[in-house]
């Protein structure tokens, strides 16, 4: 980072600061927020809980990442039967510095049906097409300009043979030059240190990292956050005349909750569950710089689809913890296994609350009867597609579950799934501060403006009506920016 940049980062910060426009959170959708408001001259204060690191710092989808980047390492779960284990990021780009890249636009039925059943307005597909397209530009969405990893094809190859809706999913990230056409390309992901952050700061926004907002209040027709300084173990407060909360789905109701805002905040948290089977195969299908695997099969969305996960040997130590008796078997043929998941859109909903004394909220979240059946059977046609594509064995990610082989194909799947057996999880969250002009179930209007209260604003993944059924970012970052716009009069 340049000097002139470097100064924009406040690292010993005073007692009392002081901004117009203050925004919690620096995923994609805070560092959208921020970088556009910067950019249109507003002064602007970006704070982070998380530490501000490069992306470089870590090796991808490593152990180091989980315990730079990661809330509580990865750790975190949603109570139920069955629980549901999810994953955020905690540091400056949030989320955006730790995931896959994959991208997708809002599909026109979702945007729809938050219409009809949240009264959202000015969100049809017409509306968010120019702002899917400049940030499709601003991240570089693109196709792999080469050959996909093989735990990848593999998923392609036995959809396409069951006669199966597949494809290669684009991704916000900037490939070297291909001059070998059989190996993976090597890229570098386009999360928000590696474009909006820098925007921001050149525009003059200021970033203060390690930095948790505890609680919020208005006073005097300002907003005071008090917040904690890890570093220097301090407390500061932060006047603004407005502000912006974008912590994420599960931590934005949180700290809304924690300030004694709760009107429809926290009651209707959604993700996509998901549920994983490792692979064995008989040939090689990972490598250590396989990188992320980019196909989807789509054929059953929006109810469920399917995925290649990273299967690095300590990710797939960690699958094959659900069958201790074949563990060694990630010894000796790590290159030979990879791990698939079954994502679904369920119809079970979430809560957040905050607990006193306790730092993380609780996080509960229930999957109905329909739900399980639904992931069920997304199991078991997950299952079929990857013995098509050769699998000689597969192990569900149900704790000392059935082993499934060549000879028992899916049969020795239970007819329900087991609520305390199962271990699902999670990467996707949203919809716990629903955006629409329905106040009897909406926590903002339709730009983000929290109901009733003046100049603050949510502005991420807890916007979303409901789960997408697709990857959520593309759909964050062009909402963050309508949003952005409309606050600045520009729309
Ligand atoms: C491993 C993984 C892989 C993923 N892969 C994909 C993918 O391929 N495609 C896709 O579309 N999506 C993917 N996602 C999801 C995507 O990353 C998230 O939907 C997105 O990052 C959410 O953006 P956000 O702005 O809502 O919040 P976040 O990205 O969660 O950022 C919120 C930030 O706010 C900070 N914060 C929270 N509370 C406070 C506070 N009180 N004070 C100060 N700071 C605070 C947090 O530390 C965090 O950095 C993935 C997620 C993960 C974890």
């Amino acid at each position: 980072m340049s000097n002139s940049l470097s100064d924009k980062v406040i690292t010993n910060p005073p007692e009392q600061l002081r901004c117009e426009i203050a925004v919690v959170g620096s995923g994609p959708g805070g560092a959208i927020t921020a970088c556009l408001l910067a950019e249109a001259g507003r002064n602007v204060l970006l704070i982070e809980e998380g530490p501000f690191l490069s992306l470089e710092s870590c090796i991808p989808f490593s152990k180091d990442e989980m315990v730079q980047k990661y809330r509580n390492g990865g750790l975190t779960v949603a109570m139920g039967s069955p629980k549901v284990q999810y994953v955020e990021g905690r540091c400056v780009g949030g989320g955006s510095e730790i995931n896959s890249g994959l991208y997708y636009r809002t599909p026109a039925e979702i945007l729809e049906k938050w219409r009809r059943e949240f009264q959202l307005e000015a969100l049809d597909e017409a509306d968010l097409l120019p702002h899917f397209e400049v940030c499709e530009q601003d991240v570089t969405v693109c196709y792999l300009p080469g050959k996909p990893p093989d735990a990848s094809l593999k998923l392609h190859e036995g959809a396409i043979a069951l006669g199966w809706k597949s494809f290669e999913v684009p991704r916000w990230f900037q490939y070297e030059e291909q001059v070998d056409q059989m190996t993976v390309p090597k890229g570098t992901r386009q999360s928000m240190t590696k474009t909006f952050i820098p925007r921001a700061l050149k525009a003059g926004c200021q970033i203060l990292a390690n930095t948790r907002v505890q609680v919020i209040r208005f006073q005097g027709n300002k907003w005071l956050l008090k917040s904690d300084h890890a570093p220097l173990a301090s407390h500061v407060q932060i006047e603004a005349d407005y502000l912006f909360i974008c912590g994420g789905a599960v931590q934005t109701p949180a700290l809304l909750r924690r300030s004694g805002i709760t009107n429809n905040i926290g009651n209707s948290l959604q993700m996509h569950p998901t549920i994983k089977v490792t692979a064995h195969f008989p040939e090689n299908v990972s490598s250590t710089d396989m990188g992320v695997p980019v196909h989807q099969v789509k054929e059953f969305a929006p109810r469920f689809s399917f995925g290649c996960s990273i299967s690095s040997p300590a990710y797939l130590a960690l699958a094959m913890n659900d069958h201790p008796t074949d563990r060694h078997e990630v010894d000796q043929n790590w290159q030979k296994m990879a791990i698939y998941y079954a994502m679904m859109t369920p119809s079970g909903r979430g809560t957040i609350r905050c607990v006193p004394k306790f730092r993380d909220p609780l996080v509960r979240y229930g999957l109905t009867d329909g739900d399980l059946k639904t992931l069920l059977e997304g199991l078991q046609k997950l299952s079929m597609l990857l013995f098509e594509a050769g699998a000689t064995t597969l192990y569900p990610s149900i704790t000392e579950g059935p082993k499934l082989t060549k000879q028992t194909k899916i049969n020795n799947l239970p007819d329900t799934l087991p609520r305390k057996l199962t271990n699902l999880m999670t990467i996707h969250l949203f919809s716990s501060c629903p955006m629409g002009e329905n106040q009897k179930i909406c926590a903002v209007d339709s730009f983000g403006k929290v109901h009733g209260l003046k100049n603050l604003y949510v502005a991420d993944a807890s916007l979303l009506c409901t789960a997408p059924g697709v990857n959520p970012q593309g759909s964050i970052m062009a909402i963050a920016r309508r949003n952005a716009l409309h606050f600045l009069g520009k729309l």
